[in-house]
């Protein structure tokens, strides 16, 4: 049963209320609603769910909770704040859920019949609450009153001024200056909701998504039209903190190791016929192929339509500074999948979830949040077109070359606010006093900065100087207008600069010099009066008065007025102190109302020049990045990557970028890495555990990425061949904690790799094989590295401890092996971390277990076994011949020494347990035979599993 339908049995009344509700608010009939209470005219309806029957229950309500209900009619599922004086008041459910989410106390309004429950807060309590409920999740509607509640004729008009949600954050307390907080919305094509996430489909056709996420707190704002498969991917990259999805649609999204809100909306917002229309009235356009896009961008329009009606319904504020729609496209970027992202540590590591220990934390030198925010940018799409990097490194060249240049861009920049949510916050209407005069000293800086950067010769640096926009009637109007120190708050004053405003200047004077006035006015009335005792006072009733003791009343001259009869005096007015009552009184207000006006007036001159200063601030940002990856590769002695098309990789005394910097000076090892077509681009790394081998794999991938995001690399040379993908499976420990079997994760990345890699991917992997038996495991190894060489040809880094596969360096001309010395010393194993050509030759495991401090007996034990068995199996790495192609691998040999296999085995333990001298000769027949069969099923199974 329709909720529509439930509620047409119960009362016409409530139909037109119900109908109302859903006709503005886009409710689809089978929403579920938990004492969902709304509101019209008259009726008041709550709605209650219970268990799939509406039920509706009556009351009458205040007209102060009317305007309530309407209120929370016209904000959806968003907790309401509803402001009562100095208070936010919550209601009904809301109450509960806000009192049980961040400890509100729950108590009751109207508590005789029909107690309603409420929680509440002080109003200068608002941020510290915002934030927690954002952060737990919660989407918050905040209504405020819209009328001085004095001048309110009856009940004070209230409005929902704005709602926060997670996704549409511009607080500054609420953001963190270092990451962007994307809002995102996902449209997937029709098909691809028919046939489900699980349908596999060929490449050709395959089913599309469109996303489109946007940035409040910045105005950046980009639509992409995907396949359905990349869209975990591109998800991980934006990170949003909400998405946006059509309600009804069947789709979830995919798991990108980080909580997003989602958020249904009305499917007609993401629909075909609404998208392109309300795109084109936003933007004031007549087309969007200004902006770049073209058909195949339908199902991105789509999403970013839903995201602009979002954005519009949430903010209830000008979103002039959403002023373009920036198209992304798959191929300009260098594409990096969610598990390499994860596996390479680009923005957390895998342990902690922290950004120390990550490439950003080495990388971002930036002075600014907008660098740091931008850095981030670039290092999550690293660019492909060799013309585009190349202006980069110019960039980073010219910087990291000129330390007394690189100085003297990076002194104004650190005096740099963050302009970028700044403006957005004046683009709102939420800018402070305070904020404008942040852009004002920004903008008193840009001079300087222009007059550094001019005659520079690296192409970009001239291009983002002529971006450069210091709007001199600007700040010259903001410089003159506001005070050095201006408040947070725009409505109490202290706000322009004495001198600025006469008339201002006149009530300023008038309001803080009323004590002078008054002790003048009193010694003067003292002296004519001859009543020396004579005071004059103020009460909030009587406002100022004459004081005059009863001994002294019949010197009280006839114009004072008797205002109050005291015990031991009376209280007088006299003309001149009414009047001036008046003025001292209203001048104070005065003051700030005209401050308030002036703010105003310099909020919208900001906003006329908002796409300026929006240029301005990229333009600063972007600067930021070039000094600070001009400091770093300084520093850190990088070196400037010569990229091309091609797919070879030279690097000499690479470094991983990390570890350069974690492990005590001076002991990092540095290492070549060749991959050409003479070498091989298949490079085998074989070598004890903790040598080094994942280090090094890692530091290839890293190094390659840097140099694509247009940075210096830790080598002393480089030359990279520029790769369309990096897709790097590292380790697999971390896997289990997200509940899911390591192997499966670790098979389905590498069905990925194997199914999306090109010739022009650059593939890192580390232990592959290892979640499964021995003999499983090398099989696969093995023919994954045949599958990359012959079919694929990219180059590729594969770590292992299977030393077997080093065979295949004999069959397969493009692979070398490598691996890791070691020096045994004194009985104790070295290790070196350098990598040498050739295979290894031992795996040092009880070297490494002596290491990592597991007891002396159990490595002694260790090692008389693996004589034994080295002893049994003849010992040393056992050749592999190369399997023929459509050839069951079959087990060429033993692969692995199987430690326990032959004791382990349950007949052993019958064996073991016979009691021969009581056995008739018979049982002994049958027990040999039964023995015998069940050699037989285990030889048979085993082959089988091969
Ligand atoms: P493997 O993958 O071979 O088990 P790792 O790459 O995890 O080994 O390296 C183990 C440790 O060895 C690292 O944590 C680091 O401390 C050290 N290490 C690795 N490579 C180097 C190097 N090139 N120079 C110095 N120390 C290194």
């Amino acid at each position: 049963m329709t909720f529509a339908a439930t509620v047409q049995t119960q009362a016409s009344t409530a139909i037109a209320a119900f109908a109302h509700y859903a006709q503005n608010h886009r409710v689809t009939p089978s929403r579920q609603c938990e004492e969902l209470a709304i509101g019209r005219g008259r009726a008041t309806v709550p709605y209650t769910n219970h268990g799939g029957n509406v039920t509706m229950l009556w009351m009458n309500v205040s007209p102060m909770m009317q305007q309530y209900l309407d209120a929370k009619a016209a904000c959806g599922d968003a907790l309401l704040l509803f402001r009562m004086g100095d208070f936010y008041e919550l209601f009904y459910e809301d109450a509960k859920q806000a009192a049980n989410a961040v400890g509100l106390t729950l108590t009751s309004r109207d508590k005789g019949t029909n107690p309603i429950p409420m929680a509440g807060f002080p109003h200068h309590q608002l941020e510290g609450y915002l934030a927690k409920l954002i952060r737990m999740g919660f989407r918050v509607a905040i209504c405020e009153q819209v009328e001085d509640p004095q001048q309110a004729k009856g009940l004070v008009r209230r409005e929902v001024t704005r709602v926060v949600t997670p996704g549409t954050l511009t607080d500054e307390e609420l953001l963190d200056p270092k990451e962007s907080n994307y809002l995102a919305a996902v449209v997937w094509s029709s098909r691809a909701v028919e046939e489900k996430p699980s349908g596999r489909r060929s490449r050709q056709g395959e089913p599309q998504v469109g996303i489109a996420w946007a940035e409040l707190s910045t105005g950046r704002f980009f639509s992409a039209t995907v396949p359905a498969r990349q869209l975990g991917d591109e998800l991980t990259r934006i990170a949003p903190a909400e998405c946006l999805m059509a309600e009804g649609q069947p789709h979830g999204l995919p798991e990108i190791g980080k909580t997003i809100t989602i958020t249904r909306r009305p499917a007609w917002v993401f629909g075909r016929d609404n998208a392109l229309p309300a795109l084109l009235k936003h933007f004031q356009v007549a087309n969007l192929e200004g902006f770049g896009f073209d058909d195949g961008d339908q199902l991105g329009l789509q999403a970013a339509a839903g995201v602009l009606d979002y954005l519009q319904e949430t903010q209830k504020a000008s979103l002039e500074h959403i002023d373009r729609l920036t198209p992304y496209r798959v191929g300009t970027c260098l594409e990096i999948d969610q598990a390499t992202r994860r596996s390479l540590e680009l923005t957390r590591t895998i342990r902690d979830g922290a950004r120390t220990g990550s490439l950003v934390s080495v990388l971002d030198r930036t002075v600014t949040a907008m660098g740091s925010r931008l850095l981030v940018e670039w290092l999550n799409s690293p660019l492909t077109d060799p013309l585009a990097i190349g202006q980069r490194l110019d960039a980073v060249e010219e910087l990291s070359a000129d330390s007394q240049f690189r100085e003297a861009l990076r002194t104004p920049l650190r005096g740099i606010y963050d302009m970028e949510r700044l403006l957005t916050r004046v683009a709102t209407g939420r800018a402070t006093p305070r904020d404008l005069s942040f852009i004002a000293s920004t903008l008193r800086l840009l001079p300087a900065i222009q007059a550094i950067l001019a005659g520079r010769s690296a192409g970009r640096l001239s291009e983002l100087s002529q971006l450069l926009d210091s709007c001199e009637d600007l700040e010259r109007a903001l410089s003159e207008a506001l005070c050095d120190e201006c408040p947070l708050l725009a409505r109490e004053g202290g706000i322009i600069r004495p001198g600025y405003h006469p008339p201002l200047d006149q009530l300023r004077e008038l309001a803080s010099g009323g004590k002078e006035w008054i002790a003048r006015y009193q010694a003067a009335e003292a002296d004519r009066t001859g009543i020396t005792n004579l005071k004059i006072g103020y009460n909030k009733v009587f406002g100022y008065f004459i004081e005059i003791t009863n001994a002294q009343r019949d010197r009280v001259p006839i114009e004072y007025t008797r205002k109050q009869t005291l015990k031991n005096a009376e209280r007088y007015v006299t003309p001149e102190l009414k009047e001036y009552e008046e003025k001292v009184l209203t001048a104070d207000e005065q003051a700030h109302e005209i401050e308030y006006e002036l703010f105003v007036q310099l909020r919208d001159q900001v906003q006329q020049a908002g796409k300026r200063l929006r240029q301005t601030a990229y333009a600063l940002a972007e600067l930021d990045v070039y000094a600070g990856l001009g400091d770093l590769a300084l520093h850190r002695g990088y070196c400037r990557p010569q990229l091309g098309n091609h797919s070879d990789l030279k690097i000499v005394d690479g470094r991983h970028p990390v570890l350069d910097i974690t492990e005590p000076d001076g002991t990092f090892v540095p290492n070549d890495t060749i991959a050409n077509a003479e070498s091989g681009y298949v490079l085998l790394i074989t070598g004890p555990n903790m040598a080094g081998k994942s280090t090094y794999i890692r530091q290839v991938a890293l190094i390659s990425l840097m140099a694509q995001m247009g940075s210096f690399v830790p080598a002393r040379e480089a030359h990279i061949g520029i790769a369309d993908r990096i897709f790097a499976r590292v380790g697999a420990s971390d896997e289990l904690s997200r509940g899911q079997s390591t192997f499966m994760v670790e098979m389905t990345e590498t069905a990925r790799i194997l199914n999306t890699a090109t010739q022009r991917s650059l593939v890192i992997l580390d232990e592959i094989g290892r979640g499964t038996s021995t003999y499983d495991g090398v099989s696969l190894a093995w023919s994954i590295v045949e599958y990359l060489h012959d079919q694929i040809g990219c180059r590729t880094l594969f770590a292992t401890h299977y030393h077997e596969l080093t065979a295949l360096q004999n069959s397969l001309t493009g692979v070398a092996n490598l691996n890791v010395e070691v020096k045994e010393w004194n009985g104790k194993v070295v290790f070196l971390h350098k990598i040498v050509p050739g295979a290894a030759d031992k795996s040092y495991g009880i070297h490494v277990a002596e290491l990592a401090g597991v007891p002396e007996s159990v490595n002694e034990r260790a090692k008389q076994i693996l004589i034994h068995l080295e002893h049994e199996h003849g010992g040393g790495a056992r050749q592999v011949s190369r399997p023929r192609a459509n050839h069951i691998v079959r087990r060429p040999t033993q692969y692995q020494l199987t430690l326990f296999d032959p004791m382990d085995h349950p007949l052993f333990d019958e064996l073991r347990q016979l009691q021969i001298e009581h056995l008739p000769p018979v049982h002994a027949l049958q027990l040999l035979q039964k023995w015998q069969e069940q050699l037989a099923r285990d030889g048979e199974d085993r082959t089988c599993r091969q």
